[in-house]
């Protein structure tokens, strides 16, 4: 049996006011994380403020080589994605905080290194790429 819904087009205004330096930071090839003052917790995606124990977080880059935990593919694009062909979104350990970007061709225990890039709409996106 199928039911078949209604259409839902959202759009979202988010604030990004505490997490600014992140979107801009995309924009300069840099991804960043959280890392709690107080309890040392890192954040990715990064957090202002601390889940924990509520205290200020330093923004610090993430760098180097992560390693594939988890991938799926989208076949069936989303609306707002009606330019993109199937593609595949990632999610790799680097060091003790996981990022999610998209990626071609991973499987789970690949080294990948990420990197930022404006996709075919001009958003800053994360990419995950095989190392
Ligand atoms: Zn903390």
């Amino acid at each position: 049996m199928i039911i078949e819904s209604r259409e839902l087009p959202l759009k979202h205004n988010i604030s990004v006011k505490k997490t600014e330096k992140y979107w801009k930071g995309l924009e300069e090839g840099k991804i960043y994380k959280t890392v709690c003052k107080n309890c040392g917790k890192e954040y990715s995606p990064p957090q202002a403020e601390c889940t924990f124990c509520r205290c200020e977080t330093d923004w610090v880059e993430i760098s180097g080589v992560g390693v594939v935990e988890a991938f799926t593919t989208i076949h069936t694009i989303p609306k707002g994605f009606e330019w993109s062909e199937p593609y595949t979104i990632v999610i790799a350990r680097f060091g003790n905080v996981r990022v999610m970007g998209w990626g071609k061709n991973v499987k789970v225990g690949d080294k990948v290194r990420a990197y930022t890039a404006k996709d075919a709409a001009g958003v800053w996106k994360v990419y995950l790429e095989v190392v």
